[in-house]
């Protein structure tokens, strides 16, 4: 009988760029789990990382639930549906694990991400413009301030950068709102907004916005409600899959296929997840997405890696194994 092992660290890094996430959301570092599982002379990681503000389930929850889980593993007893037994969080990292133990997550990462930009330091926010190349994707946030404002900043963008756009409103907006910042935009930029991520507070809102400006609209948030349908709808473009809120590497690939079968783009996005859930999420975006761009751009939220190098962070220090705190082994 195969000998199986498991052990779970716990990790807690400074966060560094906290404006990615909405107020309500911001910690000033990021903790989570690691696990490792060993079979025989195999080896397998994945990172639980519940990201306060958007996880249902808290850390402990989740670290609970996942010593019930591994418990059980490693007297070869495993359930068959892991998303039945585990929240969101521990089923991704858990089926991450056991797909690098069974050699099922391919290894090859997609490299390109979207560029993230987010705050109302217009200047500041220029000046990282500076070296993005011109077909970059780029995804800024939106519906933090006027939406007055922030519709001719993007405008302007528009008109002095040939790029195109992905908005993120994270349900910030009032459908006047929304409009009213869309109408400071030349409609003839509308096709270079790919998408604006739930713009309006309720799906109706934004399916009535999307109606009257003719600009495509993306669902994030909605793919996680317990009703949510994935089907083709008149200006969506995309749905964004975020696996720490998702669950097992399965049910995404599942709500990818979904997509994929209604003719709508599936972004894998990540939830600030360290450097070690990244590369993995790029491995995932690789083999499920492999004609999109994946929205991956945090790494340089957080202080340090932890465990593997993510490729624009190689000068960011590095935890190993060694520097994280072991709170279980069975
Ligand atoms: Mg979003």
């Amino acid at each position: 009988m195969p000998q199986r092992s498991a052990t779970l660290y716990r990790y807690e890094v400074p966060m560094v760029r906290d404006e990615i996430l909405p107020m309500y959301a911001r910690v000033p570092s990021r903790t989570g789990l690691l696990v490792c599982l060993r079979r025989d002379e195999r080896e397998g990681w994945g990172e639980i990382a519940p990201l306060p503000g958007f996880s249902c389930e808290p850390l402990d929850e989740a670290q609970a639930a996942a010593f019930l889980f591994l418990g059980a593993w490693v007297k070869s007893e495993v359930a068959r549906d892991i998303d039945a037994f585990l929240p969101p969080s521990a089923a991704f990292g858990i089926s991450c694990a056991l797909a690098e133990l069974d050699g099922s997550l391919p290894e090859t990462m997609c490299c390109r991400s979207a560029f993230l930009l987010a705050g109302n330091d217009r200047a500041q926010l220029m000046s990282r413009f500076d070296g993005i190349p011109n077909e970059a994707v780029i995804k800024i946030k939106i519906g933090r301030g006027d939406p007055q404002q922030e519709g001719i900043f993007i405008h302007d963008l528009l008109s002095q950068k040939n790029i195109t756009l992905r908005l993120d409103a994270n349900r910030a907006m009032t459908q006047k709102q929304a409009e009213i910042f869309a109408h400071c935009i030349a409609p003839v930029f509308y096709p270079r907004i790919a998408f604006i991520e739930e713009p309006c507070q309720t799906q109706e809102a934004s399916r009535a916005f999307a109606h009257h400006t003719g600009i495509a609209i993306a669902w994030d948030e909605s793919v996680r409600e317990h009703d949510f349908i994935v089907r083709r709808e008149e200006s969506v473009a995309a749905i964004i899959i975020k696996p720490t809120l998702t669950g097992s590497i399965a049910r995404c690939r599942a709500q990818c296929q979904a997509a994929h079968g209604h003719q709508l783009a599936a972004i894998i996005s990540s939830s600030m997840e360290s450097t070690l859930g990244l590369t993995q999420l790029a491995r995932i975006a690789a083999w499920l997405t492999p004609d999109t761009v994946p929205g991956l751009d945090t790494a340089d939220a957080l202080a340090q890696q932890v465990l593997r190098p993510w490729p624009t962070t190689h000068a960011t220090p590095m935890l190993t194994a060694h520097d994280l705190d072991e709170i279980w082994r069975i």
